[in-house]
């Protein structure tokens, strides 16, 4: 719950009756503040104590979900402001704009294009954002309604009141982000957000006129909520965001407590994918960007993915004998960790070394080769194990195996305890190409 014995202790009736299942109030608490028990247990618990301990236990951050499916957007839920103290849970989301004045079908037909492969990892956006841009609520409807046939994408609306409704009447049931409630029409927004069922974005025009903005929305009866501050200055919207987060989390200051969105300006790709990456650095939920070409996004995509991946957890590969082209008997055997950075590289410049080989990356529970080599988890033992359990030996006809040059002070012990011939390899992976023409340039 996040609350200690005693915080939930005084908001608890003090009669000692018993009646909740422990003896006395303070082993109540005490067992709520553990999780093994349920508020609910306690009959004579105030109205005004259940509200003050729900609100309390609940995240400092809201979980909010867009759209529906397997395609369901989830952002918010942070716990921290700093990766390192724990991870970022929901990574944040892409929008690609579409206005409804451009070839909506070409633009998303390079939307649909953007699925994208690196380290073993498939990354993809995660929303379009059609925006009614053209001043005519028929067109705007039109390009949704080809948006939402032409992809499951989750789905937001940008546009006054009158044409989110009509867009609502064809993609109500996709349960889009719709943009925005601000302080002329967040009545009406709001109401239509609620009646729907949908996700809503509350504009401010700056920090303290949003937080204001919010608890109206919320005592409309609606929580379901993403905050944009209404700045769109580059410095502005990070201030912004930061303080957003921190208020969020530090104070546990309610009307910042849901995710937020927040958009480009650039005309320029290039420059839009670096203001989206400030963006998803510190501390957006959602990124809307126009750029949809597969060189823009994949940095951006990259980057997230970076800083979304739980640093004790460092995506790995199987540790197993991998094989890369037409390999034969007299095909080279490397070894690396299973560090995916590491492994991938290692992989791609094998690849482009063009003599087809077996890599064997070793557990070393995700890290690097220097790091795991400190750390013990690379060593020859280890190596020559992986070596017999992979079989390789039956594989090939030499007996060669080729380790990273960093780790040239195994080759004694590696040689000792496996049998195997030791070659130091390069100790940067690019300089594969160049080791195996001089290598096996013959063949
Ligand atoms: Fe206290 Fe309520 Fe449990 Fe009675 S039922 S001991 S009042 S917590």
């Amino acid at each position: 719950m996040g609350l200690t014995g005693l915080d939930i202790y005084k908001q608890l009736p003090k009669k000692n009756c018993g009646e909740c299942g422990p003896p006395t109030c303070l082993a109540f608490a005490m067992a709520l503040a553990a999780g093994k028990a349920e508020l609910s247990a306690c009959p004579y618990v105030s109205e005004e104590a259940k509200e003050n301990l729900a609100a309390a236990a609940a995240p400092p951050i809201r979980l909010v979900k867009i759209g529906t499916g397997d395609e369901v957007v989830e952002v918010g839920d942070e716990t921290v402001i700093f990766r390192h103290e724990k991870t970022f849970f929901h990574p944040t989301g892409i929008a690609i704009r579409v206005s409804d004045a451009e070839d909506v079908e070409a633009k998303l037909a390079k939307i649909k294009d953007l699925v994208l492969e690196r380290v073993g990892q498939v990354y993809e956006v995660d929303l379009v954002a059609v925006s009614a841009d053209s001043g005519d609520p028929g067109k705007f409807a039109a390009a949704v309604e080809k948006v939402a046939q032409g992809t499951d994408l989750a789905l937001m609306l940008i546009g006054g009141v009158e044409e989110i409704r009509a867009a609502l009447d064809i993609v109500a049931d996709r349960k889009p982000l719709l943009y925005a409630a601000d302080a002329e029409n967040y009545e009406e927004m709001t109401n239509l957000a609620k009646e729907k069922g949908c996700p809503l974005v509350v504009k401010g025009t700056g920090l303290d006129d949003l937080a204001e903005l919010v608890k109206k929305v919320e005592g409309l009866g609606h929580k379901e909520l993403v905050l944009d501050s209404g700045n769109r200055e580059l410095s502005r919207v990070l201030a912004d965001l930061t303080q957003i987060r921190r208020l969020a989390i530090k104070k546990r200051f309610r009307p910042f407590g849901y995710p937020t969105v927040a958009f480009t300006t650039k005309d320029d790709p290039k420059r839009e994918v670096v203001e989206a990456s400030v963006f998803v650095a510190k501390y957006a939920g959602i990124v809307v960007l126009k750029a949809c070409e597969r060189e823009h996004l994949l940095p951006l995509l990259s980057w997230r993915q970076n800083l979304y991946t739980d640093p004790q957890k460092p995506i790995q590969v199987e540790s197993k004998l991998y094989e890369v082209g037409n390999v034969n008997a007299d095909s080279p055997v490397y070894v690396t960790t299973n560090f995916s950075l590491t492994y991938f590289t290692v992989e791609g410049e094998v690849e482009a070394s063009k003599v087809p080989a077996y890599i064997i990356p070793v557990n070393t529970d995700g890290t690097s080769v220097l790091t795991a080599w400190a750390a013990g988890k690379f060593e020859a033992e280890h190596i020559a194990e992986m070596l017999e359990k992979t079989g390789v030996a039956e594989k090939v006809s030499h007996r060669d195996v080729i380790i990273p040059g960093y780790v040239a002070v195994l080759s004694g012990k590696l040689k000792e305890v496996s049998g195997w011939n030791v070659i130091v390899g390069p100790r940067e992976a690019a300089g594969i190409p160049a080791f195996v023409r001089e290598r096996y340039g013959g063949r």
